[in-house]
């Protein structure tokens, strides 16, 4: 694709987004893409989905509580210490433009999960400076990354951001979150909460950074 229509594809995310808050029975709108039958996609052609939910999920819950919780005791968004740290270091920063920046986290679940996030503080998804190019121009490049070094793998992309209620605040952090889908969710990860990965994030960010495109 082009990247004015990977742009004019985050304006419709936005846009729904937008529309469906103005309902009331809505707290949380999930939006998300599988590509490839292994993750889920029930369509050939590329698409991605969205869910609006009268609760906000588990998931989404979770990652707002427990950053609520570092922001009570640190004063500070724990995504920005996060981004802030990894640039430092640099050795699991995969891309960076000058509004995003992706990386493999500290303690990924999957081989080769990715995620993006803005570098200064944004707490739900919108356009940055009105404009979604520099969003586009990370998502595209990451993903061509990831064909790349995993030969066009399946996988699941996620966008995490603040739910209705709460939707400015100084303590969540929006993101996207890339899972390729290598590996099979079995008895222990369902059992256990627990998942187990044989690649470490430095190793992937390397492999990623190195891949030429
Ligand atoms: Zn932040
Ligand atoms: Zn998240």
């Amino acid at each position: 694709m082009p990247q004015r229509a990977v742009e004019d594809v985050l304006w419709a995310y936005y846009f729904r987004l937008m529309d469906l808050k103005k309902d009331f029975r809505f707290k949380y709108v999930l939006i998300f893409k599988n590509e490839g039958e292994v993750a889920g996609s029930s369509l050939e052609h590329s698409h991605s989905q969205l869910i609006a939910l009268p609760i906000i999920p588990k998931t989404v819950k979770e990652e707002m509580d427990t950053a609520k919780q570092y922001y009570d005791s640190k004063e500070r968004c724990i995504f920005c210490d996060i981004i802030n740290q990894e640039i430092e270091t640099g050795k699991r920063v995969i891309y960076e433009n000058d509004k995003y920046v992706a990386v493999a986290p500290f303690a990924p679940r999957e081989p080769f999960e990715t995620w993006i996030l803005p570098k200064l503080h944004e707490s739900n998804f919108g356009p940055s400076d009105k404009s979604f190019s520099g969003l586009a121009d990370i998502m595209q490049r990451v993903l061509k990354q990831l064909d790349k070094v995993l030969d066009t793998p399946p996988y699941n992309f996620i966008l995490h951001t603040s739910a209705f209620k709460d939707e400015i605040n100084d303590y969540y952090h929006w993101h996207i979150e890339i899972m390729p889908k290598l590996t099979r969710t079995a008895g222990f990860e369902w059992g256990s909460g627990f998942y187990v990965n044989p690649t470490p994030p430095e190793e992937a960010a390397k492999f990623m950074r190195e891949a030429k495109i």
